[in-house]
């Protein structure tokens, strides 16, 4: 329902039953009135057609559990909105997620040339400051795509380790859940959220690990998830979450 994806919800939950997987969960873009991002949500008096739309394919496919989610932006300015808005529904998940540094979508294609501006390796400084301020609201259960970034191939040159390192140990003390996200592999930097270094530390760290693909088009459902769950059984991670009314079930990954 965004203006950047495709597909009907049930292409979506067709592919998943096809692939093989037991739950696919939802998290649409939350709408957030008054921000300018034309192609990047639906608008707010959508909202109830999605809710509608996951209920009627929760009653039409019984072989596989279907999760009503949200992926919510961490925006300063926009977070009593959020925080409302969340307290609303009754989400299974809610996915807390970094795509704006003030008012500029670093993850959007149009806008990669301010990486340049900005420059590259404030723009990761700040992008890490705002997923730790997000991850300490405790509003969400997930933080999405760790090294967003990452997205376009922008390399850092600076030693991130200590910003890195401050928004993992926020994640673990609220204890949240750490999306890994197969659509890096579909994007310039062509590997998953977050890199394996980043992940072996939130596994020393005791982190707990979400399997996304972010499918904005029915065939990406699942992608690359084998490749994912062999990197995390690689580093030591035996188990994988998915979430109930906001509670966290664990899995084995298998
Ligand atoms: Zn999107
Ligand atoms: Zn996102």
């Amino acid at each position: 329902m965004c203006r950047h994806g495709k597909g009907h919800i049930y292409e979506y939950v067709e592919t998943a039953i096809e692939r093989g997987l037991d739950e696919i969960g939802f998290a649409e873009h939350i709408p957030i009135p008054g921000l300018h991002d034309p192609d990047g949500r639906m608008l707010i008096g959508e909202f109830p057609i999605y809710l509608q739309e996951i209920r009627d394919a929760q009653k039409k496919y019984s072989e596989i559990t279907i999760r009503l989610g949200i992926e919510a932006d961490f925006i300063p300015r926009y977070l009593d909105f959020v925080a409302k808005f969340l307290s609303e529904y009754p989400f299974d998940f809610v996915i807390g997620s970094v795509h704006f540094i003030d008012d500029w979508d670093f993850s959007h294609p149009d806008f990669i040339e301010k990486y340049h501006t900005f420059g590259i390796d404030e723009t990761y400084k700040a992008y890490y400051n705002l997923l730790a301020e997000a991850a300490a609201t405790g509003l969400f259960d997930v933080i999405g795509h760790f090294d967003q970034p990452k997205k376009f191939g922008h390399q850092p040159t600076t030693d991130l380790t200590s910003e890195i390192e401050n928004a993992l140990l926020i994640i673990h003390e609220k204890n949240l859940v750490l999306d890994v996200n197969t659509a890096g592999i579909r994007k310039p930097v062509g590997e998953i959220y977050p890199s394996e270094d980043i992940l072996r530390r939130a596994h020393e760290l005791g982190i707990p690990v979400i399997l996304g693909s972010d499918a904005h088009r029915p065939e990406d459902v699942g992608s690359h998830f084998s490749e994912a769950r062999e990197m995390l059984l690689k580093i030591g991670y035996e188990r994988q979450c998915a979430f109930r009314n906001r509670e966290r079930m664990l899995f084995p990954i298998e």
